[in-house]
């Protein structure tokens, strides 16, 4: 704006400075024309003077004249013939051109002064000889004389006056256009020092410009690239530096890179449940704390903030790869200490995924498999550091790949369940199937539930999933005796995202199977997010005539008080406790006292992963009734159930050998 009207006011000074100096010239050429006319008037200075002369010449002869006249006296004669000469002399000088010119300025001046000269050159002779002449010559000499004189003293006037008049006017001609220079001159004098001032200004004006758009460049360009929220460097400038690293690293193939790929555990619910502000704050905390770690490691090249609650680091390998890895554990450790602020303490995970650039792999793509790593780790109970290896990326891709040939497979049917008898220990009875869902790819063969269903729960494909496999479990139930329940598990995610009430309610509706012949099984993870919520749904499941299991009991935090919050139909030991029945006495005190608590809670007690008679003689002395287990059958398709459950039948029978710990399919 400064700058603009600066400029503005300096062209129009350029402008007018110019024009200045245009009339100045035209002034100062004038002048110099004046001045040559000067030397060209000044001649008629010497006009004046050759008029001057005459007359004064004229003068002296006559009073010589006059003298001789009176005295007679020869020097007096001498005196008349040497101012006769002398003012013929002057006749002579009267031709010369300066002289003529202002004898022809005035019409007649001319004709007089020729006509006197011819007088005079008449009376020459005997002005030369007076002494010869006689009193009455001299007389009339002195009358023709007179004549000639008047003649000359007049033209000798004129010439002296009309030569000083002239010269006045000039002068005053001359004093205007010095006048006029003078004031152009000093208006010159005056613009130039305006100019110069106008430029001085200019220049601080463009200085100070030049400065603000220096500092408003290095403002844009931190700008550009920080993250306003942190101050950490943003998504840009680590790509440039990444980029100027790969190229060192490809010059000098010996130092090694490390990346730290960071992901908050659970940001987005607190973002989502505490509102942005919290959020925000808590990410500058993160910043800090990892600013903090990051510029007291000597490695640290760059950390930056990629979005969101996603930040990276970039550290020099050279370290070591155990150090790497220490590293990357205490800036965890970090990110993980409580936040605390005047009112509350807030508790924050992290995942590190962390690549470390070996000789001949590309340093491109460490960002990449530090990606890798950490959504593996995320996967997979998040809150570790992860370290990359190429198996990571096998299983990233795998992973991929049956992410997007999920939903083709359930359309396909290739995702079916398989049944896992639930047997009576005491009779060897099979009482109930667990629906466990198989995944038969067609490239990849039988895929377990444990690598699908997980993949599942990340998007919403498992709420198709868990419908279709409890619509063929109903189905396939109604071809199996009458006392044969059936199990069929569901996910939290499922819970989450599908209306399963209604979803049970209508599958049991479309197949027909009485809801008493159905259990669902839940894990008490369920009951960690939202408890209240998770039990009203149990509750109104339960209303619908099913029955409800909680699955893997003794794995996650187990809370006695989750047995108190539901009336749960049935438990289930997981089979980390009953492997270690026969080996573990502590294990053993476990079971039995779950089965006895379960036991007066009037919860129906299932132990899962049975596979030794042993672990089925434990099971029983701990009172509990059904058992699950390779050594009943592994899950298995339906059309092999059928001999299954009656060869159980069979074993259960009292005449058959007594044993009720035959395993009822192999
Ligand atoms: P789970 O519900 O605890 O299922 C029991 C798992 O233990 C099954 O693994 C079963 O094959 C395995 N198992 C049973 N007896 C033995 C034994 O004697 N020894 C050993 N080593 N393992 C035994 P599976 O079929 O691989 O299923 C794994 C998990 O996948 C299940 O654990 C369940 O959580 C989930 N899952 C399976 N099918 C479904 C489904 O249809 N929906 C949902 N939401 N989850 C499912
Ligand atoms: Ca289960
Ligand atoms: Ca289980």
């Amino acid at each position: 704006m400064h700058v603009r009207f600066a400029s503005k006011g300096f062209r129009l000074f350029a402008v007018g400075a110019a024009l200045v100096i245009v009339a100045i010239y035209f002034v100062h050429s004038s002048l110099i024309t004046a001045s040559e006319d000067a030397v060209e008037r000044s001649a008629r200075y010497d006009v004046a003077w050759v008029g001057a002369g005459g007359r004064l010449e004229a003068a002296k002869l006559q009073m010589a004249l006059a003298s001789y006249i009176s005295t007679k006296d020869p020097q007096a004669a001498a005196q008349v013939a040497l101012y006769t000469e002398i003012l013929v002399n002057r006749f002579g000088i009267y031709e010369a051109p300066a002289f003529r010119a202002f004898l022809n300025a005035k019409p007649g001046r001319e004709r007089i002064l020729d006509r006197a000269e011819g007088e005079f050159l008449k009376a020459r002779p005997q002005l030369l000889d007076v002494e010869s002449l006689a009193d009455g010559d001299l007389a009339e000499l002195t009358q023709r004389l007179a004549g000639v004189l008047s003649a000359v003293d007049r033209v000798g006037a004129e010439a002296h006056t009309e030569s000083v008049e002239a010269a006045e006017l000039y002068r005053q001609e001359v004093r205007r256009q010095q006048q006029l220079q003078r004031w152009l001159t000093t208006g010159l004098f005056v613009l130039i020092a305006t100019v110069v001032g106008v430029v001085a200004l200019q220049n601080r004006f463009l200085d100070r410009a030049h400065r603000q758009a220096k500092r408003n460049a290095v403002d844009f360009a931190h700008l550009a690239r920080h993250d306003a929220l942190t101050g950490l460097p943003n998504r840009m400038a680590f790509n440039e530096t990444f980029e100027r690293l790969i190229a060192e690293q490809s010059v000098c193939p010996d130092r090694g890179l490390a990346i730290f790929a960071i992901d908050l555990d659970g940001f987005k619910s607190i973002n989502d449940t505490l509102g942005h502000a919290v959020g925000d704050l808590l990410l500058r905390a993160v910043a800090e704390r990892l600013e903090r770690r990051t510029s007291s490691l000597s490695n640290t090249l760059i950390a930056a903030r990629l979005g969101g609650d996603e930040f990276v680091v970039v550290l020099d390998a050279a370290v070591g790869e155990d150090e790497v890895l220490s590293q990357a554990q205490r800036l965890l450790a970090d990110v993980c200490l409580p936040y605390r602020s005047s009112d509350t303490t807030l508790m924050l995970g992290a995942t590190i995924g962390v690549a470390l650039s070996s000789s001949g792999s590309d340093a491109k793509d460490l960002l990449v498999d530090a990606d890798l790593a950490l959504s593996l780790a995320k996967a997979h109970g998040k809150g570790t550091v992860l370290r990359f290896d190429p198996n990571i990326r096998d299983t990233y891709e795998r992973r991929s790949r049956l992410e997007s040939d999920m939903r083709d497979a359930l359309v396909a049917g290739d995702i079916r369940p398989n049944y896992q008898p639930k047997v009576d220990i005491l009779t060897g009875r099979v009482i109930g199937l667990e629906a466990l869902a198989r995944w038969s790819h067609p490239a990849l063969g039988m895929v377990s539930p444990c690598e699908f269903i997980p993949i599942a729960e990340s998007s919403s494909v498992i709420v198709e999933l868990g419908r279709t496999i409890l619509e063929t479990a109903c189905r396939d139930a109604l071809n199996l005796p009458e006392e044969i329940g059936i199990s069929v598990n569901l996910s939290v995610n499922q819970f989450l995202r599908d209306d399963i009430v209604e979803t049970v309610r209508r599958t049991l509706q479309a197949t027909g199977l009485p809801p008493q012949r159905l259990t669902l099984e839940v894990t008490e993870s369920l009951m960690i997010s939202d408890a209240g919520s998770a039990v009203d749904t149990l509750v109104r499941l339960k209303a619908l005539g099913v029955s409800i299991s909680l699955d893997d009991f003794g794995t996650g935090y187990s809370a006695l008080s989750y047995l108190r919050s539901f009336d749960w139909d049935e438990i289930k030991i997981d089979r980390s406790f009953v492997m270690e029945l026969e080996t573990d006495r502590r294990a053993r005190a476990i079971v039995r006292l779950i089965t006895s608590m379960a036991g007066e809670l009037g919860i129906h007690v299932t132990a899962e992963g049975v596979e030794t008679n042993g672990q089925i003689d434990a099971l029983s002395r701990a009172g509990c009734q059904t058992g699950q287990g390779y050594f009943y059958g592994k899950p298995m398709p339906l059309e092999d159930l059928a001999a299954a459950i009656l060869n159980s039948f069979d074993a259960s029978q009292p005449e058959s050998n007594g044993s009720v710990r035959e395993p009822i399919a192999s």
